[in-house]
């Protein structure tokens, strides 16, 4: 049947992808967030804004699935700025995983054997309140200068690297029109085999699988590997689930998460052993559940090392090994993630 649509439902001549619209139309102020979630200030007496360089940032999507009501929820903790990250804590550090040592040219940290990771913009969909990359001097750190022209020259000049990591920052906060221009270049080195996608946007956003991006990751004469991040079952909510089908119809695509421990959101055996069973249930393969680095703001996530250890052995003890993520710390100067548990704990 034909119907006649109100004008504001026409393509625009240039649309800007919904994605993108839901990026722009984050909830950025705690007032926002609270009154989106029916709480009072009351009931966050800590929250704030954030600050300047890492303001509070959470799109709808991500909070419509989080509990009305509930100061505790699991999603709400990992975005919400409270007066704790202020305090300055001993032994958190600005740099806690020696990224700017390992970097040998703007934007490219090449720490293991055979991986380059380009940090290839600043720009999140989702500011985590966790995250290890709040206090980064991106302005410094960016691949993307020049046309990735330096970071290229550095993959081609060293023929042991065989796979490149887009990260950040999101490297999905690109348009798929300039990760489509990195990636034909990349296309064009030899020994690589690997393009790997380290992203949270689909996750917030699930929009972000549009078309376009299944047609450039297709394109690339790399195998595909997407490495998703997840803390918490709530997070694959409907949309997420069918995101994370369509991604499935590139050829050849290997999907993968990583998760954070963190406490007062995932520091629980029961709540990761869901979250295992939900991501395998939309082909996703547990791949890391990594110990918090220890940046300056975020000592209010962290768990003794002893608790983690336990939380991981009950996760093994009821999963089939292949649910099991790999429990891992990053070390600086390391010349891998480090496994855990050691024998010498
Ligand atoms: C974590 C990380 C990688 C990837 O490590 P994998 O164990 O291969 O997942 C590569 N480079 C840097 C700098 C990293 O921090
Ligand atoms: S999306 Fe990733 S890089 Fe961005 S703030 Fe969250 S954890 Fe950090």
């Amino acid at each position: 049947m034909n119907s006649i649509l109100p004008l504001s439902q026409y393509p625009s001549p240039q649309p800007t992808p919904p994605w993108q619209q839901a990026v722009a139309g984050a909830i950025r102020t705690p007032e926002a967030l609270l009154a989106a979630l029916a709480l009072t200030p009351a009931q966050l007496p800590a929250i704030f804004n954030g600050s300047d360089q890492f303001p509070l940032r959470v799109p709808h999507s991500f909070v419509a699935r989080m509990k009305r009501g509930d100061p505790d929820d699991p999603l709400l903790r990992q975005v919400l700025p409270l007066s704790e990250e202020n305090a300055l804590t001993q032994g958190y550090l600005d740099d806690p995983v020696g990224d700017l040592d390992a970097s040998e040219t703007p934007g490219v940290l090449h720490k293991y054997h055979g991986r380059a990771l380009l940090i290839t913009t600043a720009a999140c969909a989702v500011h985590c309140r966790y995250c290890f990359r709040r206090n980064f001097p991106y302005q410094q750190q960016n691949a993307a200068a020049n046309q990735w022209d330096e970071a290229i020259r550095y993959i081609e000049q060293d023929t042991s690297i065989t796979e490149v990591i887009l990260s950040g920052g999101d490297p999905l906060a690109l348009s798929d029109q300039r990760l489509a221009a990195l990636s034909n270049r990349l296309d064009q080195i030899p020994h690589l085999t690997r393009l790997r996608i380290h992203t949270r946007l689909p996750v917030v956003i699930p929009e972000r699988i549009c078309d376009s991006l299944i047609t450039w990751l297709s394109s690339s004469r790399l195998s595909p590997v997407v490495v998703v991040h997840i803390n918490h079952p709530n997070e694959i909510d409907k949309d997420l689930h069918q995101a994370l089908q369509r991604l499935q119809t590139v050829p050849n695509i290997t999907l993968l998460n990583q998760s954070v421990l963190l406490h007062g959101v995932n520091d629980d055996s029961n709540t990761l052993i869901a979250l295992s069973e939900a991501l395998f249930a939309s082909g996703v393969h547990p791949y890391y559940l990594h110990l918090l680095d220890k940046a300056q703001g975020t000592a209010h996530f962290d768990i003794p090392l002893a608790r983690a250890i336990t939380i991981f052995d009950e996760i093994h003890a009821k999963l089939p090994g292949y649910l099991v993520p790999r429990l891992v710390q990053e070390q600086a100067g390391a010349s891998g993630k480090t496994l855990l548990p050691l024998n010498s704990i």
